[in-house]
C-alpha cells in the first residue's frame, strides 16, 4: 500500500514537472536548434530565416523560371516563347537551398513531420496564396500506390493542406503507372520517365475548372508538364502549379 502510493505521488511530480518545462521550455528551431521567440509563427530562428532565398523577380511570367542574371522585368524564358508548357503559369515560394532544401527532403524522405507547418506557412505568402485564392480545385501531385505504401503519406497532400478553405481533388488525378525516382536524370529522360504516368478517371471533376497543382519541389517541370497536359485533355479551363521550392536552374 505505502509503495503505491509513493508511486503515485511520484507520477504526480512527473506530470507536474512536466508541464512546468512545457511551460518554460523555449522552442527550438528546426534548422539550428537556436531558440525561437514564442511569437515566431514558424520554428525558424531569424538566423536561419535569413538563409531562405525567396523567389524574387526576374522571373518568367509563365515557367517560373529563374534568370541567373538578376537584371531586368519579368520576361518570357525561350522555352515558354518556342513550347509553352501546358500549365499558365508556376510559382514556387522559395528556391531549393539552405533550410528551404533542408526542409523538403527532411519531411519527404526522413518523415520528419515538424518539417510541415513550416513549408505550409511558407506556402501561405501571398504570391503563393493567391494562386490558391483563383483556384477552384487544388490538386496534389499523386504518387503510386506503391510509393505511397513505402513513404506512408503523400507531401503533396499534406502541403496542399496550407489552404484549408480550399476544396483538395484527392483521386481526381491518379498515377496509373509506376515511375523510377526523378533524382538522377537528366531533363530528355525526365520527360520519358513521366510520359502516360498519369490519368484523370472522372473528367467531369476537373471540366471547366481552374485547377491548381501542388507539389514540394519544381525541378524541371516535367512531372508537373505531364499532369497539366492530362488535365487539360480532360478539360480543364486552366492548370497552374504551386510548389513551396524551386531548383534555381536547371
Ligand atoms: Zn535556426
Ligand atoms: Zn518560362
Amino acid at each position: 500500500m505505502e509503495g503505491r502510493r509513493v508511486l503515485t505521488s511520484f507520477d504526480r511530480f512527473k506530470r507536474f514537472s512536466l508541464n512546468l518545462l512545457d511551460f518554460f521550455l523555449p522552442r527550438l528551431c528546426l534548422f539550428c536548434g537556436g531558440v525561437v521567440a514564442e511569437s515566431a509563427a514558424a520554428a525558424v530562428c531569424p538566423d536561419c530565416e535569413t538563409g531562405i532565398e525567396w523567389v524574387a523577380s526576374p522571373v518568367c511570367p509563365c515557367c517560373g523560371l529563374i534568370f541567373p542574371v538578376p537584371e531586368g522585368e519579368d520576361r518570357f524564358c525561350g522555352t515558354c516563347r518556342t513550347e509553352p508548357p501546358p500549365f499558365a503559369r508556376a510559382r514556387a515560394a522559395a528556391i531549393y537551398e539552405g533550410p528551404v532544401a533542408q526542409a523538403v527532403t527532411r519531411f519527404k524522405f526522413g518523415r520528419q513531420m515538424a518539417y510541415l507547418p513550416v513549408m505550409q506557412h511558407w506556402l501561405q505568402i501571398p504570391r503563393c496564396a493567391e494562386l490558391a485564392a483563383d483556384a477552384d480545385l487544388l490538386i496534389p501531385v499523386p504518387l503510386h500506390s506503391k510509393r505511397l505504401k513505402f513513404r506512408g503519406f503523400n507531401q503533396a497532400l499534406l502541403l496542399a493542406r496550407a489552404f484549408p478553405e480550399a476544396e483538395v481533388g484527392l483521386e481526381t488525378l491518379a498515377r496509373v503507372r509506376y515511375t523510377a525516382p526523378q533524382v538522377g536524370l537528366n531533363p530528355k529522360q525526365r520527360r520519358d520517365n513521366v510520359h502516360r504516368a498519369f490519368a484523370v478517371p472522372r473528367p467531369e471533376e476537373v471540366k471547366g475548372k481552374k485547377v491548381l497543382l501542388v507539389d514540394d519541389l519544381y525541378t524541371t517541370g516535367a512531372t508537373v508538364r505531364e499532369c497539366a497536359r492530362v488535365l487539360k485533355r480532360a478539360g480543364a479551363k486552366r492548370v497552374e502549379v504551386l510548389t513551396v521550392a524551386r531548383v534555381k536552374h536547371e
